[in-house]
């Protein structure tokens, strides 16, 4: 997971993080049942260095209280920027180190409180952070439209005359390009009156999620009576006995469906209220509206759609192999698409392998990177264990003004190195765009965000497959990449494919009920597993438990990073003349271009279906692999 250091991305991170990596909830769900330590019984190597942050809380105070005199000073700056380059380049400056020193504010205590989420103190720490940081950004709600209503004409001569103006070209035109879509004051003013209403079916639909849905217990694979929860969800699905499978999916999915029309009724609102913006701003379509936001061209999203729909005949063999495997007689069900092809062959890691299996298998990256990396295992960028009150998953985090910090919560099992690894991915994404770029490009759009982690988990994976000779352990790891490559890949396009559709379907005025999005959903279901998958009729109603829909065409972006990175993980591999070295550019580049430009600079043009079908491509090879070792072990014929 990627942790924007700005405070409003929260809530969207965390629960994509919760639905997209069921590794994480297993994690958290294993926690329970081993030792949990304390903190103070951990060594020192093994904990996060925040005193390098501030030495104690008594200087983080000092830092507060100076940074709580910035708010009203900044706000002082109102009604000025059109004064001229010389005030403007001032208040940018102002602006800009102002951010970062409450960033660093912010992620201290962020850190400190997710170390044990049991201490008072921190958690009061990280309250009076955030209030700091909506105070100033209330304090400077004023900056952007300011700096919008400056005419272009303008800003480029003052960009001409000073070079340090200059340097903010990019920052101005990704503001300024949206100008065409701005309205009137008094219509802005009547849209953001009008967001209090349109967010409510968002809001609704995560109390109906979190509060008032009530799941049923199950008996658990030992006898034992088991309470369903969202988060248990992927760990019941990972058993090996396709009862408990059964039963899980009909309690969780159950309970959705008994809610259908109330959740089918928010679904509609929010759909409805894309439109409502779509249409206020002229917009072509609603997707048109929501990638214009990260100046993402329709193609990149229809790309992937289409070049995944000419190679679902991947899918259905997966699912056919599946099928085959655990003696699924009458075929692949959704609640049969999760666990592991072998059980009970799970490779085990201490901390200390898992670097140093990551260090040998990112050598492709190159001397810089690597040393980047040492420097930060030595100099403790990484919270490794789980102690009690930690908060579970994994995240990096850190800002502009600090080193990276990794959260982990390593137990030892491969994907808690696999873990490692993308986080690593972030964090050195982070270091390398931190000192190639000043303060206003140091951060990275989320479009890229994942390729940067996913590179590195590719890269491990194809270390790991070259070098595990046991063919059942190899078989085993060979069904974890699988199966995260189905749900990154192939799961996440199906999402992007209904949510496309039941937005073009209220476009055209049809309607949303829990009718039409079950028929749409099984549509879509049928088509991407094959006649070897047999769809229940609960399944219509999957798309109760989705959070993701309620974010505005959002998911595509695991598919689309998950394909750039196995594009330029294959290049790198191979050897490529100059692919490192354009790999390494793009991660030094932070958001000084847009997020498509970069990726083209490091030879990605993810309007073209060439990585896609990279990505379709590493599937395949699994899917070969997988098929070979079965045989090799008598269980394929
Ligand atoms: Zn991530």
């Amino acid at each position: 997971m990627f942790r924007h250091p700005i405070w409003q991305d929260w809530k969207r991170t965390a629960m994509a993080v919760l639905m997209s990596l069921p590794s994480i909830a297993l994690a958290a769900g294993e926690e329970k049942e081993k030792k949990v330590l304390e903190r103070s019984d951990i060594e020192k190597k093994y904990t996060w260095a925040t005193e390098g942050i501030f030495s104690d809380d008594k200087a983080w105070e000092a830092e507060y209280a100076a940074v709580e005199k910035k708010v009203p000073e900044m706000a002082a700056f109102k009604r000025t920027p059109m004064n001229g380059a010389d005030q403007l380049l001032k208040v940018l400056k102002a602006k800009d180190e102002t951010d970062a020193r409450i960033e660093k504010v912010y992620v201290y205590t962020s850190l400190i409180a997710d170390q044990d989420t049991r201490v008072g103190a921190a958690q009061a720490m990280k309250a009076r952070a955030q209030t700091l940081a909506v105070n100033y950004s209330q304090a400077t709600s004023w900056f952007q439209p300011e700096l919008t209503a400056i005419p272009f004409e303008k800003l480029d001569s003052w960009m001409r005359e000073k070079s340090d103006l200059e340097s903010y070209r990019q920052y101005f035109d990704n503001l300024l390009r949206r100008k065409k879509y701005i309205l009137s004051p008094r219509e802005e003013e009547l849209l953001a009156m009008a967001g209090e209403v349109t967010s409510t079916p968002d809001n609704a639909y995560n109390l109906l999620k979190n509060a008032d849905l009530k799941f049923p217990s199950i008996k658990d694979a030992d006898g034992k009576m088991a309470e369903l929860s969202d988060s248990a969800f992927y760990i019941m699905l990972d058993s090996a006995d396709r009862r408990v499978r059964k039963e899980a999916y009909e309690g969780i999915v159950g309970a959705y469906a008994a809610h259908r029309n109330t959740a089918a009724a928010l679904l509609n609102g929010a759909v409805q209220a894309h439109i409502f913006n779509m249409k206020a701003r002229s917009y072509p379509s609603c997707l048109a509206a929501s990638l214009d936001g990260g100046n993402i061209p329709i193609e990149v999203y229809n790309n992937l759609i289409k070049t995944v729909n000419e190679n679902l005949p991947l899918l259905h063999r997966y699912a056919d192999l599946r099928k085959r495997v655990l003696a699924l007689q009458d075929g692949t069900h959704d609640y049969d698409l999760y666990c592991p092809l072998i059980a009970g062959q799970a490779p085990e890691y201490t901390y200390e392998k898992g670097v140093d299996t990551i260090t040998t298998a990112l050598k492709p990256l190159g001397d810089d990177y690597l040393s980047g990396m040492k420097k930060g295992f030595e100099s403790r960028w990484v919270d490794v264990y789980p102690t009690k009150g930690k908060r579970s998953g994994a995240y990096s985090s850190g800002t502009f003004l600090t080193q990276p910090y990794i959260l982990l919560n390593f137990h030892g099992a491969y994907s808690d190195v696999s873990t490692l690894a993308h986080e690593m991915g972030h964090s050195m994404h982070s270091l390398f765009s931190r000192k190639n770029q000043p303060y206003v490009y140091s951060d990275y759009d989320i479009f890229c965000a994942e390729v940067a982690s996913t590179c590195n988990e590719i890269l491990l994976q194809n270390y790991i497959l070259a070098n595990t000779t046991d063919p059942k352990q190899k078989l085993y790891l060979l069904s974890e990449f699988l199966e995260s490559m189905r749900g990154t890949i192939f799961r996440q396009t199906m999402f992007s494919e209904f949510e496309q559709r039941i937005h073009e379907m209220a476009e055209k005025g049809e309607p949303l009920t829990a009718d039409s999005l079950g028929v749409a959903y099984g549509a879509i279901m049928k088509k991407y597993y094959g006649s070897s998958y047999k769809h229940d009729a609960l399944t219509d109603n999957y798309w109760a438990r989705i959070p993701h829909f309620y974010y505005n065409f959002y998911v595509y972006k695991y598919a689309t990073s998950y394909c750039a990175a196995s594009n330029i993980a294959s290049r790198i591999g191979k050897g490529e003349q100059g692919a490192r070295d354009a790999y390494l550019g793009f991660l030094k580049s932070g958001s000084s271009k847009y997020p498509i430009d970069l990726l083209k600079a490091a030879r990605v043009d993810m309007t073209s279906p060439e990585p896609i079908r990279d990505g379709m491509k590493l599937f395949k090879d699994l899917l070969d692999q997988t098929e070979a070792v079965m045989k090799e072990l008598g269980m394929l014929q």
